[in-house]
């Protein structure tokens, strides 16, 4: 049992001096598992949590080559919303909105959702009838989404240049008001606590570098501590999931590229919701700490690399400025990159194999953090019953061979 974080056992080890127990522990890997999950990023985490909260299978082990949240899931921005294009995608994310919602409680840890609405701009004729569109899709659906006018998005963002001769002039946004930001980090070890409680255990600094396969089924993995027998492999590698998917002879049609995000010093908080323009390649929100958190679309060549460049900041320093010039003398802090597993229709891969029992889990590119408890709800799903869920039948590996891409490039581009 993890130890339950409250006001009163705050109280209680402050007056006791007592020590809070490791949120996870370390183990000796063991020769077998009932299943084995290959990352450590909230998808890894949620598929190992779901399998022992809701199934009751805890014999699993998630393995990965650094720590806990070392890949996309503790660099991302942390954008939560479900205003997507396809039908798939609207119902798909908004179940995993409502995860979120009540995930607080069901961790006991504090993950911090602010639910503050997201803006996606239109500059042109052309990006007014995508986010029409989309906002048709979104009501359809049963999630709240409209487009407002350019009066509607300076009421909201009083900072932003909306004046009609601004080089690129606003015509009008796709509000939704259900999105919003969440505490990356306090996901990831939250689900991480939460399923080592339950049994699961965590195996950090434990390269998989073979897939064991006979007779077209998966037999176990080859880590860098040792060999391992499962009937049930499930790849959660983002950026490094065609390399994995690989070493057990499956070809993913993934690329990777690094995504790079940046964060300014700290201000009194004047941005309230997260605004996002798909033709400036940009997007900010503001930290309940006061940072400006800027983002934007992936480096355009595949890379492994996680380095920042100075192109980078400089461009998105342009476009920021072109939205809100009032916060030119704003300092940006720090810069980063991460992977991310870019798919040809901008739609994950979810589900079975040609190889029986390795699963996959990836393609979750420059937008999967939202997806982390669906994605993981579902994939636990599939391994307990051997059935595909019907929420994600659409996002399996074999629409590409049949043609039947789910095509969210207009939703998931640069919006994250
Ligand atoms: C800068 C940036 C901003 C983003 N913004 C958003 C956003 O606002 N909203 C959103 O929804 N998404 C966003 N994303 C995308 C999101 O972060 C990812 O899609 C998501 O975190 C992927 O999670 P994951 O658990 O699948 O993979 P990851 O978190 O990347 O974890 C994969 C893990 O696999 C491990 N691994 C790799 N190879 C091996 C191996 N051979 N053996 C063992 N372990 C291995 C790695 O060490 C890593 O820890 C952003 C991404 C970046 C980089």
């Amino acid at each position: 049992m993890a130890a339950r974080y409250s006001a009163w056992g705050l109280l209680r080890r402050g007056l006791t001096g007592a020590a809070w127990p490791r949120a996870w522990r370390d183990h000796d890997l063991k020769p077998a598992y009932d299943v084995v999950v290959i990352g450590a990023g909230v998808h890894g985490l949620a598929t190992a949590y779901y399998l022992a909260a809701r199934h009751g299978i805890a014999n699993v082990a998630v393995v990965d080559k650094a720590y806990v949240g070392g890949g996309g899931s503790g660099r991302n921005t942390a954008i939560i919303r479900s205003n997507y294009l396809t039908p798939e995608g609207v119902r798909f994310y908004d179940r995993s909105v409502r995860l979120y919602e009540s995930l607080a409680s069901e961790l006991n840890f504090n993950v911090m959702f602010s639910r503050r609405g997201h803006l996606t701009l239109a500059h042109d004729d052309g990006s007014l009838r995508t986010m029409r569109w989309r906002a048709e899709v979104n009501k359809h659906e049963g999630i709240d989404s409209e487009v407002i006018g350019p009066d509607e998005v300076a009421a909201l963002v009083p900072l932003m240049d909306t004046s009609p001769d601004a080089r690129y002039p606003i015509l009008g946004a796709l509000h939704h008001p259900p999105g919003g930001t969440i505490r990356h980090d306090a996901v990831n070890w939250g689900y991480a606590r939460a399923a080592d409680a339950l049994g699961v255990q965590i195996h950090e600094n434990t390269e998989v570098v073979g897939i064991d396969t006979h007779d077209g089924r998966v037999r176990g993995v080859r880590t860098t501590r040792g060999d391992v027998h499962a009937p049930v492999v499930v790849n959660c590698t983002a950026g490094w999931a065609s390399l994995v998917s690989r070493l057990a002879g499956v070809h993913l049609p993934v690329s990777t590229h690094a995504l790079q995000a940046a964060v300014t010093e700290p201000v009194q908080s004047f941005l309230r919701t997260v605004v996002v323009s798909g033709t400036l390649h940009v997007y900010v929100s503001q930290t309940a700490r006061g940072e400006l958190v800027f983002g934007a679309s992936t480096d355009s060549y595949p890379s492994y690399s996680t380095r920042g460049s100075l192109e980078f900041t400089e461009e998105l320093a342009g476009h920021v400025l072109e939205l809100m010039p009032s916060i030119a003398r704003l300092r940006v802090l720090r810069q980063w990159a991460g992977l991310c597993d870019m798919t040809p229709d901008f739609s994950p891969i979810m589900g079975v194999t040609p190889v029986e029992g390795f699963l996959v889990d990836v393609g979750w590119g420059t937008y999967g953090f939202k997806a982390g408890p669906v994605a993981g709800e579902a994939m636990a799903e599939l391994i307990a019953t051997g059935l595909t869920p019907e929420n994600i039948a659409a996002f399996d590996l074999a629409r590409f061979a049949e043609g039947r891409l789910v095509g969210e490039r207009g939703a998931a581009a640069v919006g994250h």
